[in-house]
């Protein structure tokens, strides 16, 4: 058997060797301790082919990583982690607005390509998020209720599989295989080298970000469930009760308007009405600074979410559910905290039926995420305090909101994968089981393949 410097031209890097730690690291440091084998990072398909084929004959298990933040550390394992960074080229052509990327591409270099042309694809709030993740288990931006899912607007992509092979996917050629990455999820089909993204023209835009006290918590997110109800698609928002530290509770919205500043004003008025904000900013802004006023960037300090979804507004005891969890959250040393938010979905996420790609939330208003978080000083008992009251959370909200879950926000504790593919899970099974029937591309909540 060949060694792997003598197959890949990329680098095979082993523990204690420069770069090893970055090119391996997951986002979330609740799995900082798991530790692969050795790293290949390829130049090129050609690589990746060549790297799979020699963990399979090594039966050596792989997984792809592309800008590391799966909340569940699914892009390390202990065996070998293909780290994509190398397939960082970006295309634009400005003629067709078809962009075509590398499949190790993180969000950040996407958009800053994508400025330079003034053309719009709808990315997710943070620079350092792979497209790849983002985009095979659906991607949501403030702006997917105007312009779908970043993986809405995929058109094309190229993958090698578990036998090595390379495929090139689209609407006709291996029709299977491009559904099943439009929502599928990361890491469960092969590993892509590319993607390539139908553009559009970006609008002017505005964003709030407004924040109240703690005690105004119930008439808030009771009148901004009612506001984002009816709401046009132009608008989107972040809904939160959230607590960090000794900090008593806060409400906040943060969201865009695809419109004047004067319009999500006046969209607002019920909310500022209902109880005066701490903090108002409401700002038109063009569509770029819009961008990065939603940019978010956290700690990646061990955390946890779990997910759930609602067609619509929850009811009372919803909100009280949600005020009660914040009121009692243990506490943690990560000043990110913990908290319940609702993420305005719909809108054209909704328009695309459910059946035309692998991404089953097509009924949604509101993404409910639950998560809290703690540092790596925290003893274990404030660690297990926290995950408990996690579940506690989900099982409570799960009397006002569906079992439904978002891939992407990756729920370790999830033990049934129809919670993130809903009806579309048996033929994902069987896209499976025909393009790797062993289940090569394996990590804990891989599809099993089903005859
Ligand atoms: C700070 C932060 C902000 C976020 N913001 C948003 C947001 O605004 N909207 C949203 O929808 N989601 C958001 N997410 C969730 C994000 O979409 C997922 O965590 C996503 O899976 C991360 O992709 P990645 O490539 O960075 O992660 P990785 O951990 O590298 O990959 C995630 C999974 O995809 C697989 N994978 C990655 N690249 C490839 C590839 N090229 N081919 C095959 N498999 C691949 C990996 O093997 C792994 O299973 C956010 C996450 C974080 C941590």
């Amino acid at each position: 058997m060949q060694s792997l410097e003598q197959l890949v031209r990329g680098r095979v890097r082993y523990l204690g060797d420069p770069g090893f730690d970055a090119a391996t690291a997951p986002f979330n440091k609740r799995y900082a301790d798991v530790r692969p084998a050795v790293v290949v990072s390829p130049r090129d398909h050609v690589d990746v082919a060549r790297a799979i084929g020699w963990a399979r004959d090594a039966e050596v298990p792989l997984v792809a990583r592309g800008g590391g933040h799966s909340y569940a550390g699914h892009s390390v394992g202990s065996g070998m982690v293909l780290d994509l960074s190398g397939l960082d080229e970006i295309h634009i052509d400005t003629a067709t607005g078809l962009v075509t990327v590398g499949g190790g591409v993180r969000s950040g270099a996407l958009y800053a390509a994508l400025q330079q042309h003034d053309l719009a694809i709808p990315l997710g709030n943070s620079n350092d998020v792979g497209v790849g993740g983002l985009v095979l288990g659906g991607g949501v931006a403030a702006v997917s209720r105007a312009f779908g899912l970043t993986s809405d607007a995929l058109v094309r992509t190229e993958i090698v599989l578990a036998d090595g092979s390379t495929r090139s996917c689209d609407a006709t050629d291996n029709a299977d295989l491009f559904w099943a990455c439009r929502g599928g999820g990361g890491g469960n089909f092969g590993v892509n080298t590319s993607f390539t993204f139908q553009a559009r023209t970006p609008v002017p835009s505005s964003t709030c970000l407004l924040l109240w006290r703690w005690r105004h918590a119930r008439p808030v997110l009771a009148v901004m469930q009612d506001i984002m109800a009816t709401a046009p698609d132009e608008f989107a928002a972040r809904i939160g009760a959230s607590r960090a530290g000794t900090e008593p509770g806060v409400v906040s919205v943060i969201g865009q308007h695809l419109g004047p500043a004067a319009e999500l004003r006046e969209m607002l008025a019920p909310a500022l009405a209902v109880a005066d904000p701490e903090r108002v900013e409401i700002a038109d802004r063009d569509y770029w600074d819009a961008k990065d006023y939603l940019h978010h960037e956290t700690s990646g300090d061990p955390f946890a979410v779990r997910t759930r979804c609602t067609p619509k507004p929850l009811a009372e005891g919803g909100i009280e559910a949600i005020v009660d969890a914040v009121d009692r959250w243990p506490g943690s040393a990560n000043p990110d905290g913990a908290g319940v938010a609702l993420f305005t979905w719909g809108g054209a996420i909704n328009r695309i039926p459910t059946a035309d790609t692998a991404f089953p939330h097509r009924d949604t208003l509101f993404l409910i995420s639950m998560d809290t978080s703690w540092s790596s000083t925290d003893p274990a008992q404030t660690i297990w305090c926290n995950l408990e009251w996690l579940d506690g959370v989900h099982e409570e909200l799960g009397s006002y909101a569906t079992d439904a879950a978002y891939v992407n926000f990756t729920d370790p504790a999830l033990t049934d994968l129809s919670a993130y593919y809903g009806a579309n899970h048996p033929r994902l099974a069987r896209i499976k089981h025909r393009h790797d029937p062993d289940g090569f591309f394996r990590f804990p909540q891989a599809i099993t393949p089903l005859t």
